[in-house]
């Protein structure tokens, strides 16, 4: 049994209430590992040794910073199967999938902000008699809290901008999905990032994330989880005037117009519908089709659903695996019960699944569609965050527009035509942070990445991380 342990101070410690819960690989339904129970006392060892590490990090040249997170970036590249391993054991994702996107993302993440920090650059106005310039200061000691579903990829997207910029961190992953967290801090160790400088806490979110974000010596916090939680912190946050990054859930309409390239936004729409088992906040959960050309969409759309492997995670035939806990399993399937209660036909979904003996209890569920369903029903209006997507008509780009900006979300979309002019006008009006034309989840680092309404505040990415985790001084001249 795996004992993941905390990291305080530069070692890995177990947490101070001798207390853990279990960690379930979704795809036997097994424990395999321990998460330490993390309380105040924990915060308070971790928030000691930050408050020391950052007069020497925030103070330290930013080649030298970059350098340890290089150092890091690589030695997550020289790890890439045991990380791979343990993402996949931890989410039921496929091993595949874990190899190709998630450890190298995190690899990545490292990198981008390594680069990045040396080519940041501060304004400078000048006026008549006088010439302002901008300082721009680490914040202190920041939260970074991350969720379930992409748990390397996103924890490193958060923590290397947050410590590129100087500031100490205090980071805690998902009580669900801790393991590569656990392995990440080893690294750290390894590369020799100076103690203090990150610590990560394990442990329930209303526990101790709650305990983080109540704490007034943490300065900004940057966190990627459900509305409901984000609102939370956002409540937490506003008395004490403390900056916060929210990324949130989604609800993300798909844009089929009649002169698209149907082939390819049907193999587009496949992968943006149940990668990841449909477990990705930017995945397409509502496909709008132009009337003409509905019925061959769904014929062609269907074929290929149909032909998705569910299975093993560590065959390499599986594209998709197991969801990732029994709990969300219960979530879709209630779902699943409403969207025909709400009058959903269901266009596939219900075949069995063929599974060796060892995942017989894992949490496996095929990719569902349905059609038939009003825009303002619950399954069109509600992130299930699971692979259930549902087909819909509309005529003409005015309507289109409405039915997907008919949401209380506004993360992604994506529009399928070869008009660019009619695509590049929705782009302009669709509400939401983030577009993809004929294309979905082409991701550039430097991008600005987050949601409108009800996904969220502010944007991560690039330079707008950067500017996330340092606070701006203007400085004024008089000549
Ligand atoms: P969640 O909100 O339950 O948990 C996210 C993180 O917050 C976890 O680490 C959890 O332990 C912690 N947490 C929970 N309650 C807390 C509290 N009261 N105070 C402080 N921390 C707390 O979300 P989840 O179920 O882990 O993740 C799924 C959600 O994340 C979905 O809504 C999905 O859309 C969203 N998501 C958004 C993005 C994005 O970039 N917008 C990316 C991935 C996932």
């Amino acid at each position: 049994m795996i004992k993941i342990a905390n990291y305080i101070d530069g070692d890995l410690v177990p947490p101070k209430s001798s207390l853990y819960m279990d960690d379930v690989n979704p795809a036997t339904a097994e424990v395999f590992a321990q998460i330490p129970l993390s309380n105040q006392d924990d915060l308070k060892a971790a928030i000691n040794s930050a408050n020391k590490a950052f007069p020497m990090w925030s103070k330290m040249s930013v080649e030298k910073r970059a350098n340890y997170l290089m150092k890091i970036s690589s030695l997550i590249k020289e790890n890439l199967d045991q990380l791979a391993q343990a993402e996949s054991q931890d989410t039921g994702k496929p091993l595949q999938l874990a190899r190709v996107v998630d450890i190298p993302r995190a690899s990545a993440n490292m990198e981008f902000f390594a680069h990045a920090i040396t080519q940041f650059s501060s304004e400078s106005h000048s006026g008549k008699n006088s010439i302002n310039y901008t300082l721009r200061r680490p914040v202190g000691l920041v939260a970074c809290i991350s969720p379930w579903n992409l748990p390397l990829y996103l924890f490193t997207w958060k923590i290397a901008p947050a410590l590129a910029a100087g500031n100490c961190v205090i980071a805690k992953p998902s009580e669900i999905t801790p393991y590569t967290a656990y392995l990440f801090s080893r690294l750290c160790i390894e590369a020799g990032l100076p103690k203090g400088v990150l610590n990560i806490l394990h442990g329930q979110g209303p526990e101790i994330g709650n305990t983080i974000v109540e704490s007034e010596n943490i300065k900004a916090v940057s966190f990627t989880g459900g509305t409901t939680t984000g609102r939370r912190i956002a409540e937490i946050s506003a008395p004490l005037f403390r900056k916060v990054s929210l990324e949130l859930g989604g609800k993300n309409p798909a844009l089929v117009f009649a002169d698209c390239d149907l082939d390819k936004a049907v193999e587009g729409l496949v992968r943006a519908s149940f990668t990841n088992q449909g477990e990705i906040c930017l995945c397409a959960s509502r496909i709008y089709i132009e009337k003409s050309i509905y019925e061959q969409f769904k014929g062609k759309f269907i074929d290929k659903v149909k032909a998705l492997k569910v299975g093993a995670p560590d065959e390499q035939s599986s594209k998709m695996g197991a969801l990732v806990s029994a709990q969300h399993l219960d979530k879709v399937r209630r779902y699943i019960a409403i969207a025909k209660e709400e009058g959903g036909r269901l266009l596939c979904g219900e075949e069995p699944i063929e599974l060796e003996e060892k995942y017989k209890h894992g949490y496996f569920l095929r990719p569902h569609v349905f059609e038939n369903l009003p825009n303002t029903c619950r399954t069109n209006q509600e992130e299930i965050f699971g692979p259930l997507v549902s087909l819909n008509v509309f005529q003409g780009e005015e309507e289109a527009l409405l039915l997907a900006n008919d949401s209380e979300y506004g993360l992604a979309s994506s529009i399928w035509t070869n008009d660019l002019s009619k695509a590049n006008r929705i782009a302009d009006q669709i509400e939401t942070g983030i577009v993809w034309i004929n294309c979905w989840m082409n991701r550039d680092l430097r991008t600005p990445f987050g949601g409108m309404k009800n996904s969220g505040l502010g944007r991560e990415g690039g330079l707008e991380a950067l500017r996330f985790f340092t606070e701006p001084k203007n400085v004024c001249i008089e000549f």
